[in-house]
This record gives structure tokens, C-alpha cells and sequence, in this order.
């Protein structure tokens, strides 16, 4: 990713304006890229002299509650006192960090277009970014958010401004949205920002273990369930899918961000190329997808799920039954196939 000087002259010129009102929003199910850099984000701006808030539309997994300045994010749907409304009617300045389109938002996204003046900058690496912002730092080549940050923090203000709680949450997105430093996208340039971070003297072992080994016995005794029952191959055992009901996650004392890493490890199988996973919510399924190397689940979210996201990793929704989700998902990817994008 290459920064445009122009762009980060006019955030410089944004930002010089001084003790400005600022709203930080991330889309829902925030993970920990879309947490990361919020947190980092808003360190950066308290410290150069603004009034901050962070807003989530939904809970952030559990596994994020040990972060610093987690308990000053504002939860959307869990926020009686209005905290949320009112922040964004004061802003005069909103960041959309680690989502497209304010309709990513979905509960949140009448509150944000409700401000009309405020200037809204993006700070993004999925793919398409949507009309409606007056300045956008969207770079899909990007492997994290927590790293677009990264850059703009080091080219505003340099490498000094890497504070260790700066750093860790930076590293928290990094880590977490490359799959430890797993998946595309991993450039030298990013490893050089890992170690300019760990240069602040983060902990990066227990990193890890706060965010990966933090589950419940229910998560875990989830996980087995979902991989030894639920879990189908098709396409010759190219393709795989599991779906989990209300009443499963019920029996094992679901909660927020429980599912996360499920959809992956059918890629763990050295012949399955795409990955689905259909979590039932009250009102529809969510669908996150999972592929390796060429095969384009942005282009299958978009067209078969009103969705999107990026090549390997994209979700969308479905409002009909599970039964019917599944059997349209298999419809749709015999015809992907037929198509030629199975390879
Ligand atoms: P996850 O499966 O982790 O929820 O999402 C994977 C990726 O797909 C993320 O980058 C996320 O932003 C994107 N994504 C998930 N659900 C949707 C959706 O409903 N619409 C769009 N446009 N992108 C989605
Ligand atoms: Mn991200």
C-alpha cells in the first residue's frame, strides 16, 4: 500500500483543528481488527488533543474484554443512557475504521447518516468502498485495518508516537485478521511495523494467549460438536459447509464471538478449497466464508448472499430457513463451479 501525500495532508489539515468532537465507529460483530484499531485510533487522537468516543453497533467477543480502554467503548444495543446518540449528534468528525459501507453498521447506520455534517473519513482495507465519505484511505492490498493505522499514525506524527498501548492494540487487528500472521498479504513492509511496535516493549506471547486461549469449556466442547456433526464436504470434499442452530449454540452456552475461527478450519483439510458457515440469529443466518489462493469469496458473497468482504474471507446474510440456506448454497456453488471460479 502505497499513502498519497495529498491524503495525508488533508487528515493533517483535519486534524489540526484543535480539541475536536470525534466519533470512532467499526462495523458489527466487531472482531479484533475492527477493536484494535479503534482503540489505537482513539489513543492517538486523545493524545493529540481531541474528544473521542469509540462505538461499536454489537458486543465485542470476550476474548478483547482484557484490552486497555476497552470499557470506554460504546456498545450500540446496549447503551440505555444514549451515550451513543449523543456522542454522534456532538461530532463534528466521524472515522469509519475496518468496514465499506455505513450499512455494515445495520443498527448503528440510522444514528451515523442521522449527522449529515460531520466529515467522514474511512480508514478500510475490504474490498469497494462505498460513496458518502470525504475522505477515504481504503487500500484492500492491506491485510488489516490495525495496519492502515499503523501507516497513518507513522506518517502524521512517526515512529515515536508508538505508545505500548498503541502498539498492542495495533498488534491485536495485525495478529488476529492475518490468522497469526498466516494469511495473504504479508508483506516486509508489515513485519518492519511488527517490530517497530515491538520496540515499545509489548508482550507479544501473552498477546496471544489473551486473545486465542481465553475460550470457555463450552467453546471448546462447541468447536468438537461443530467439526465432528456438523461439519459437510461436497464438490468431491472440495467444498465444506456447517450450520449451527439457536438450540445447539443454547446447549453449549453460546456466546458472542464463540464461533470465530469454525469456518477456517475446514481449511485445514488439504483438499477443500471454500468454506461456509451458517450461524442462526433471530432474524436471519449469518454467513461467513472461508477460500485458499484464487478462489473468490467476495464474488460468491456478493453474488449469492448480498454480502462481501475480501477474496478469502467475506460473510453475507440469508432471511430464509437453515434448510433452505443450505440447499441454496449448494445450488450456488454447483454453479460457481460450473463457471469455472472452483478452478
Ligand atoms: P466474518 O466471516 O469474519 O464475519 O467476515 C469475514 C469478512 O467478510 C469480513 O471482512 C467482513 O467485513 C465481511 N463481511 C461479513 N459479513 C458481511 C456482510 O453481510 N456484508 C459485507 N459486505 N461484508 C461482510
Ligand atoms: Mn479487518
Amino acid at each position: 500500500m502505497n499513502l498519497s501525500e495529498t491524503q495525508i495532508g488533508a487528515l493533517r489539515e483535519i486534524l489540526a483543528r484543535p480539541q475536536r468532537e470525534i466519533v470512532i465507529v467499526s462495523h458489527t460483530n466487531p472482531d479484533g481488527d475492527a477493536v484494535g484499531s479503534s482503540l489505537a485510533w482513539r489513543e492517538m487522537l486523545v493524545r493529540t488533543g481531541h474528544r473521542v468516543t469509540c462505538i461499536v453497533p454489537n458486543k465485542y467477543p470476550y476474548f478483547l474484554d482484557w484490552m486497555n480502554g476497552i470499557g470506554e467503548v460504546v456498545v450500540f444495543k446496549q447503551d440505555a443512557e444514549g451515550r451513543a446518540v449523543q456522542a454522534v449528534e456532538r461530532a463534528d468528525l466521524i472515522f469509519c475504521l475496518d468496514f465499506n459501507a455505513i450499512s455494515r453498521l445495520e443498527i448503528l447506520s440510522d444514528t451515523i447518516a442521522a449527522n449529515t455534517t460531520a466529515q467522514r473519513v474511512l480508514i478500510d482495507h475490504h474490498l469497494a468502498p462505498g460513496p458518502g465519505f470525504d475522505l477515504a484511505f481504503s487500500y484492500p492490498d492491506a491485510s488489516s485495518t490495525c495496519y492502515v493505522v499503523y501507516r497513518l499514525i507513522e506518517a502524521l506524527w512517526g515512529a515515536e508516537a508508538f505508545t505500548p498501548t498503541i502498539a498492542e492494540a495495533l498488534y491485536v487487528g495485525m495478529m488476529t485478521d492475518t490468522g497469526n500472521f498466516s494469511f495473504s498479504h504479508l508483506t516486509p513492509a508489515l513485519y518492519r511495523a511488527v517490530a517497530t511496535l515491538a520496540e515499545t516493549g509489548i508482550d507479544i506471547p501473552q498477546i496471544h494467549n489473551n486473545v486465542y486461549n481465553a475460550y470457555t469449556e463450552g467453546r471448546a466442547r462447541l468447536f468438537g460438536y461443530a467439526i465432528n456433526r456438523k461439519m459437510e464436504l461436497i464438490q468431491q470434499g472440495t467444498v465444506a459447509y456447517m450450520s449451527l442452530l439457536e438450540s445447539e449454540m443454547r446447549r453449549f452456552k453460546f456466546q458472542q464471538g464463540d464461533s470465530e475461527g469454525f469456518v477456517n478450519y475446514a481449511l485445514t483439510i488439504k483438499k477443500v478449497k471454500m468454506s461456509a458457515m451458517f450461524l442462526a440469529h433471530r432474524k436471519f443466518i449469518r454467513v461467513s466464508l472461508r477460500s485458499r489462493g484464487e478462489v473468490d469469496v467476495n464474488l460468491f458473497a456478493r453474488k449469492y448472499f448480498d454480502g462481501g468482504g475480501h477474496r478469502n474471507a467475506a460473510g453475507g446474510k440469508s432471511y430464509v430457513s437453515m434448510e433452505e440456506t443450505i440447499a441454496h448454497y449448494i445450488r450456488s456453488v454447483e454453479e460457481f463451479a460450473a463457471e469455472g471460479h472452483l478452478g
